[in-house]
């Protein structure tokens, strides 16, 4: 006979990912059972390997646009590539698993009566028009662009989210993440913060895409994942969309020049066309997380990025 205990059944969708094998980790700390479903698109069964001994640790492989059956009490639905190489290599299956991935994550949430948490991104408020970002900006997206895939298919997903919460009352969570770095990036993806440190590390030249004038907010992941776990725990009545990242606003070349001297690097800045679409501006505002969740994140750039290089020095340059 089944023995039924108090131990939260989580599903974690992405589980396999940067993110996602973070939050399987701090939430099987937390004495939860742990299902984490991945179809390795982009995470690698590495990233979990020390979580697969674990008797309340269990990993499907498995693609979020089929229809999927178990019996969980909480989703977090972070399947979706992340980095614009990965999203871009199939744009079409990039909108399908953000789309028919929270079809099929809200129709399971609804069978089994679960709480579901969306992993939204910034992307959501495209080049933005308005500065800081705040949730009721509507953004400012290009709907046909090579971004778009990735964009539309997460605007779509909010909307999703929000009709079951409106047509069926499910218990829904909209998480707006803004860019996060650390442990168990790819260092081939694409993104500034690992591209730069393992350029600085191989002493490549540094890619800076257009002058470095653009601006990003990074946010270290365990602060990410402290975020996404307080707004599981919010009361029902909140739903979100909120906004979880680090508003310390840093322009590309700040960051380059900070990689650059906390690795000791000799590498040498070269400047390279600007990708198209690429916002000039990016900054949560991050008062409704704040307020709601009593959450703000609390590791500086510098400590962050020292967390990070440490783990490409061990891992990522030597493999
Ligand atoms: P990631 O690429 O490391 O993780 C995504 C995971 O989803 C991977 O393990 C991948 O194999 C899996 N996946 C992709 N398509 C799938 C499918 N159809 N079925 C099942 N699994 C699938 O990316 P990440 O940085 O960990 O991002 C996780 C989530 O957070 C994504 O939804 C992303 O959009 C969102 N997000 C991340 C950031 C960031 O800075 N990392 C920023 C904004 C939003
Ligand atoms: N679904 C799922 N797991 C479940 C329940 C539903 O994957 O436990 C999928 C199902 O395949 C369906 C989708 O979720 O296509 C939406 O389900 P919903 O009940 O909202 O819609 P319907 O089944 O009426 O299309
Ligand atoms: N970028 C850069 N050099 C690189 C990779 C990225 O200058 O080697 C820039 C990119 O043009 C963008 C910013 O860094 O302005 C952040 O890019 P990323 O792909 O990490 O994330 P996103 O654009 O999705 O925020």
């Amino acid at each position: 006979m089944r023995h039924y205990n108090s131990r939260k059944r989580v599903l974690i969708t992405g589980g396999a990912g940067f993110l996602g094998s973070h939050l399987c980790e701090r939430l099987l700390g937390a004495g939860d059972d742990v299902l984490c479903a991945d179809n390795f698109f982009t995470g690698t069964k590495d990233n979990i390997a020390h979580l697969l001994a674990s008797p309340n640790f269990e990993l499907i492989r498995h693609d979020v646009t089929f229809p999927l059956y178990v019996e969980v009490d909480e989703i977090y639905n972070l399947a979706c590539p992340a980095s614009p190489i990965h999203y871009q290599h199939d744009p079409v299956q990039t909108t399908k698993t953000s789309v028919h991935g929270a079809i099929n994550m809200l129709g399971l949430a609804k069978r089994v009566k679960a709480r579901i948490l969306q992993a939204s991104t910034s992307e959501v408020y495209g080049d933005p028009h308005v500065h800081p970002q705040t949730e009721d900006y509507w953004g400012h997206v290009n709907p046909i662009g090579v971004r778009s895939c990735y964009d539309e298919g997460k605007r779509c997903a909010e909307t999703l989210f929000f009709d079951y919460h409106r047509q069926h009352q499910l218990r829904i969570k909209v998480a707006r993440i803004f860019s996060t770095y650390g442990p168990r990036m790819y260092p081939s993806d694409g993104r500034v913060v690992s591209n730069f440190i393992v350029q600085a590390l191989k002493g490549h030249p540094i890619t800076v895409y257009g002058d470095g004038s653009q601006t990003r907010s990074f946010c270290y992941v365990d602060d990410l994942i402290e975020g996404l776990i307080r707004l599981m725990a919010t009361p029902d009545n909140f739903t979100g969309p909120v906004n979880v990242g680090n508003p310390n606003e840093f322009t590309i070349l700040e960051l380059a020049n900070k990689v650059i001297a906390l690795t000791g690097s000799k590498s040498k800045i070269e400047f390279k066309p600007l990708p198209s679409d690429d916002p000039v501006q990016r900054q949560p505002d991050i008062t409704l997380a704040r307020e709601t969740m009593n959450w703000t994140p609390s590791t500086g750039l510098d400590e962050g990025l020292r967390m990070a290089i440490d783990y490409f020095r061990m891992d990522a340059v030597h493999s």
